[in-house]
């Protein structure tokens, strides 16, 4: 079979690689459906993390069952099933309380950008779906095995409440299913930062109700403005720079919960700032997993539709022109079939 390399910055091959196989009893094969890029793939791809040697690529999948090991009982061959990027066991006492990407036994799933990929800890990491879904619902069930469990986790962790005031600081894909999320949840009014004509369409498609171009200093001023001078009650942080938390920590209200899942690349915080900002502060990776059956519901039954954040599908064969459509900014998100 053929997958996604990265071999350097830049360089995404699609080359020949051997053709997973159980290796043990608790792993699943899995015939990919659809998968994607992420905008933490182009961390690597733009050379900002370094890349040591040529690496498998993309951690977010779904697809039908081909093959379970001996001691998977939860899920068999033929159904369709979506997972976390963390493979986790679903029983720790770290799994127990919903934080599953902190999972005792976690393994990556780090080579899915293929056709065919290998899942450990199969009996805790994978959810069916009711029944194998037609061919428009794959989108959206695919995003539930990263991105909208991302922006679901980030609306969550930053305590959106019935009624309530949020701010969204990133309009990647995340950012944008964070909206969906905190509409989903009930927020009253949703501020989204955002200069992309395009993602601000979308971000309103999916609720927002105002849009504030503006960053740094003057960002913080306008949510302040919008907000009678208070700041939102639930900040989501969805880019993992310097700036953006500090943006999204400067927004949020004295009481107020700023949940954050950008990936921090150089986000350091000043202690003294932290404290007279009287903040909630709760983010990480999401705990995909324990989201699945609620937003595999959500799905199935047409309340949400998240898919929509997937603005370019493109053969597998194309994947280096998926990344280049993301670096560029020409896609908001990259779909891929195998
Ligand atoms: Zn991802
Ligand atoms: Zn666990």
């Amino acid at each position: 079979m053929r997958g996604a390399v990265l071999y350097g910055p830049r360089d995404v091959r699609f080359e020949e690689r051997e053709v997973p196989k159980i290796i043990k009893p608790t792993d699943a094969i899995i015939r990919i459906s659809a998968t994607c890029v992420c905008g933490s793939d182009l961390w690597p791809y733009r050379g900002i993390n370094p890349i040591l040697q040529p690496t498998p690529m993309g951690h977010e999948y779904c697809g039908i069952v081909e093959e379970v090991g001996s001691a998977v009982t939860s899920i068999k061959p033929g159904q369709f099933v979506i997972g976390s990027f963390f493979a986790s066991d679903n029983n720790c006492p770290n799994c127990q309380i919903g934080y599953q990407s902190s999972c005792q036994h976690k393994e990556f799933v780090g080579d899915a950008q293929a056709p065919v990929v290998r899942i450990p800890l199969a009996n805790g990491t994978l959810v069916a779906t009711p029944d194998v879904p037609s061919a428009d619902m794959i989108p959206s069930l695919l995003t539930l095995s990263d991105v909208m469990g991302t922006g679901w986790f980030a609306a969550d962790a930053a305590n959106v409440k019935p009624g309530a005031t949020v701010a969204v600081v990133g309009d990647g894909a995340v950012g944008l299913l964070g909206v969906l999320s905190a509409k989903q949840m009930g927020a009253g009014r949703i501020i989204v930062m955002s200069r992309h004509e395009s993602r601000q369409k979308l971000a309103r498609e999916f609720g927002a109700t105002d849009i504030v171009p503006e960053r740094g200093d003057e960002a913080v001023t306008r949510i302040k403005d919008l907000t009678a001078g208070i700041g939102a009650d639930s900040v989501l942080e969805c880019v993992g720079t310097q700036e953006s938390m500090a943006q999204a920590i400067r927004s949020t209200r004295p009481g107020g919960s700023v949940g954050y899942v950008g990936v921090p690349h150089g986000v350091e915080l000043n202690g003294e700032k932290l404290f007279y900002a009287h903040v909630h502060l709760h983010g990480g990776p999401a705990p995909v997993r324990r989201y699945l059956p609620e937003l595999i519901d959500l799905v199935w039954n047409g309340k949400i539709n998240p898919g929509k954040v997937f603005d370019l599908t493109l053969p597998l064969d194309q994947v280096a022109e998926g990344y280049r459509a993301m670096d560029e900014r020409r896609a908001i998100k990259t779909l891929l079939r195998p």
